[in-house]
């Protein structure tokens, strides 16, 4: 795929932007009610036929505010290549947030997850994860657009860190130890020429 971004890790472009652009120090639902979770998510269709594998679990951690109807959780399957099998798979909007956030703000597919001792991630999809963060085009860019939605993480005043610095271990997540050190390599070189090109501007 043709790209602007010059540096690829692990079959990401990376846009620069995610080691400037600023965003909250850590995400604290009781702050934002997850108010990215209002919309609803692509998943990929592993991610959506694993989450349906998992139904009679997913419905015993819902609460009253949910839908208990798999059947009615997903919207219709759509071409897009940003996702690994090629088809990406929409959840639902019901009570004003995602089928699968609860009355507290909380995922209930990470929910579940650590109830059951499980790795936080086992069943959360990839898009949930890297917010604010999102593949976009090949590259793993700032999701500005659903950023701009959002009444807390969005405010200048509550934004203290870089994307980089928030996402750490979403950032490893995705793209594994080596890429992750690969790009921190990328940010001391990108930061510096930042700061070279603004000596030479002042000159
Ligand atoms: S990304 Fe923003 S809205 Fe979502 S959980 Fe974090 S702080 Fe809340
Ligand atoms: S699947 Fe979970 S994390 Fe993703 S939008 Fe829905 S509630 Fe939020």
């Amino acid at each position: 795929m043709q790209n602007k971004f010059e540096k690829m890790i692990n079959g990401f472009y990376i846009d620069p932007q995610i080691f400037t652009t600023k965003f909250v120090k850590a995400c604290d639902a009781c702050i934002c009610s997850g108010e990215c979770c209002y919309y609803g998510v692509y998943t990929d269709k592993k991610e959506y036929e694993k989450i349906i594998s998992m139904k009679d679990r997913i419905i015993k951690s819902m609460d009253d505010s949910q839908l208990k109807d798999p059947s009615a959780w997903f919207e219709e399957p759509e071409t897009d290549p940003d996702f690994e099998s090629g088809i990406a798979v929409g959840t639902e909007v019901y009570n004003g947030k995602c089928v699968f956030l609860d009355k507290q703000g909380f995922c209930t597919l990470q929910k579940m997850a650590i109830e059951d001792g499980e790795f936080k991630w086992k069943y959360k999809p990839l898009y949930c994860i890297l917010f604010p963060l999102v593949i976009f085009e090949g590259a793993l860019t700032v999701d500005d657009e659903h950023i701009d939605r959002m009444h807390y993480c969005s405010v200048n005043k509550n934004q203290t860190v870089t994307i980089f610095e928030h996402s750490r271990d979403e950032i490893r997540y995705l793209l594994g130890e080596k890429g992750f050190e690969e790009l921190i390599q990328y940010r001391e070189e990108y930061l510096n020429s930042i700061k070279e090109e603004k000596i030479a501007i002042q000159k």
